[in-house]
């Protein structure tokens, strides 16, 4: 990698680096071919950067193809700048007692911003969440401004900021609904890198013990 693309990525790069490649195997910058991470083949980093915004988005790319960069974006393709902030959510729900959480992430791991967070919990932070570091077993996440609630709608669940309905998830199962409703309280975990698509506790702690996720404890109104 090299020492201006870690620069970019911040602390921790590899480490997040890796992890995001690992959600699934990327597709090549400058071939479009598939790049087997899984199976070990090595990704390089090329990093494009927006010059008006400072934006990134992460590209991999095979290492015959590319080697670790940074190359400047077209600004004016606004529409692929646009999709960093593009509200895709994968969802999870973990019992960490003595938490509920729910644990949310972009469906496009690899779009960051300036900052190392990407759109989508970047644009959670705007609202309030915080960066969370504390691995999930012992989380002590902030309360959330009074704004934020949650409830169940016909079996739905909706999170809210103020007048605001920001998320709205069904099929949650009885279980989480009397664990709510005892509780009266979530605890939000939004993340670009939880890998929720195969759920690993381990990945997850790490994702928060590197400053990687934001969230927030969420009250709970009948
Ligand atoms: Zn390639």
């Amino acid at each position: 990698m090299s020492a201006q693309v870690r620069e970019l990525l911040g602390d921790h790069a590899e480490l997040r680096a890796r992890s995001a490649a690992m959600a699934n195997d990327p597709e090549c910058w400058r071939c479009g071919h598939e790049i087997a991470v899984a199976a070990g083949e090595v990704a390089n980093i090329v990093i494009e950067r927006n010059p008006t915004t400072g934006d990134i988005i992460v590209h991999y790319a095979h290492s015959g193809c590319s080697s670790s960069q940074v190359v400047e974006g077209d600004a004016s393709r606004s529409a692929m700048w646009e999709k960093a902030t593009d509200l895709n959510f994968t969802a999870a729900l973990r019992s960490a007692r003595p938490r509920l959480a729910m644990l949310i992430e972009s469906r496009n791991p690899f779009m960051l911003v300036a900052g190392g967070l990407d759109g989508v919990t970047q644009s959670l932070s705007s609202r309030g969440l915080v960066s969370v570091r504390t691995p999930l077993s012992a989380a002590t996440a902030p309360k959330l401004d009074n704004a934020w609630a949650c409830w169940i709608d016909a079996g739905d669940l909706i999170i809210a900021d103020g007048p605001g309905e920001i998320l709205r998830y069904d099929g949650m199962s009885p279980e989480f609904i009397r664990a709510l409703k005892h509780d009266r309280a979530l605890l939000l975990l939004a993340a670009a890198d939880f890998g929720l698509e195969a759920p690993d506790p381990a990945r997850i702690d790490i994702v928060l013990a590197t400053g990687g996720a934001v969230g927030g404890i969420v009250k709970y109104r009948d």
